[in-house]
């Protein structure tokens, strides 16, 4: 059994550089990945559509409110939600399409439909806090995907790994308070956007200790990130022992990317996308990745190319020592709450 990969044309009608000419988010970075992984078969990935998410679907996290302002706006034909972030006519549909790909691949990952899968749509969703659209986000896919699998698939506890260089706010805002979604995000810290995600903050009340977030300086290698996801956040996940894996799977942390200053390279991701293959074979749960980022569209269909290539395959991922300090302080602080 291979993998399911789900994508929808409307992916490529959602354009804010009809707004904002230059927009780093252009329908080309997806259609670069789809030609890019149509020449190497898909990787033997099986293909569906993504369905349109109904709105009570975006409810599970978003406030009417939002929902109803983001569908408005559209209608009315667009404009500027943020200084970052616009919509057009069609970004609505797109949006849905967004949503209910994760929502499906969710679905048929927890039917046993595939143990593995990647949502390949935009717009993006980490930065959609549930009465928020930001940072290029409007409905916060990923987020929704894991409280459908809580409220109506059966899951009862949901990781969420985001190692997109920009901090998930968005997610960890929806799941802050709750012990059922262990969200666990590696990101370029250091005031860089949103500016959310230190250390320090551990998730509240029955939350406390849910949320781990890991702020890298401008310039970390992957030597750093590995040294993080290896030592830090998959011993926590493992003994959270989550029944379904979910990855906010940015690509904008490699080095060739116009919008952050990480310096992973495209093996980084493969490397990353192994050790959470393993985790979840181990545990014996799906796995699920959702696109975010990534603006630089030919590294951005190599490094899905990778990522995908190493969900199926066999080559195990590398161990290695913990890196340097960054990774002793944060296991002071995270190892308060997991065995690490
Ligand atoms: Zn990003």
């Amino acid at each position: 059994m291979s993998g399911l990969y789900f994508h929808h044309a409307s992916s490529l009608e959602h354009d804010p550089s009809v707004h904002m000419p230059g927009h780093p988010d252009t329908p080309e970075r997806l259609l670069v990945l789809e030609a890019h992984l149509q020449a190497a078969g898909w990787l033997g990935f099986e293909r569906r559509q993504a369905p349109a998410a109904e709105e009570r679907q975006l409810e599970l996290i978003h406030t009417r409110r939002l929902v109803e302002h983001i569908r408005a706006m559209c209608l009315a034909g667009g404009g500027a939600i943020d200084p970052d972030t616009f919509v057009g006519e069609a970004s609505y549909r797109a949006a849905l399409h967004a949503a209910g790909g994760a929502c499906a691949l969710t679905r048929a990952l927890l039917a046993g439909e595939a143990r593995v899968g990647f949502s390949g749509t935009r717009p993006s969703g980490h930065h959609a806090e549930p009465d928020r659209a930001m940072g290029f986000c409007l409905f916060n896919n990923v987020a929704i995907a894991a409280e459908l699998a809580i409220r109506e698939l059966g899951a009862r506890r949901v990781f969420i790994l985001d190692w997109d260089v920009h901090h998930g706010n968005g997610t960890a805002e929806a799941f802050r308070r709750r012990s059922d979604v262990l969200f666990a995000s590696i990101h370029q810290g250091g005031g860089f956007y949103p500016g959310t995600g230190a250390l320090q903050d551990v998730g509240s009340g029955a939350g406390e200790g849910y949320t781990i977030n890991l702020p890298v300086p401008a310039g970390s290698d992957e030597q750093l990130w590995l040294s993080l996801l290896e030592h830090i956040v998959l011993p926590a996940a493992s003994a959270f022992a989550p029944e379904l894996v979910l990855i906010s799977a940015g690509f904008d942390a490699h080095r060739a990317d116009p919008l952050a200053g990480a310096r992973l390279e495209t093996e980084s991701f493969a490397e990353m996308a192994r050790h959470v293959r393993d985790l979840a074979r181990r545990l014996d749960v799906p796995l699920g990745a959702v696109l975010e980022g990534g603006y630089q569209p030919a590294v951005l269909a190599e490094c899905v190319q990778a990522t995908l290539a190493a969900l199926v395959d066999e080559q195990p991922a590398c161990s290695a020592a913990p890196e340097g300090l960054l990774t002793s302080r944060a296991a002071a602080q995270i190892g308060r709450y997991w065995p690490l």
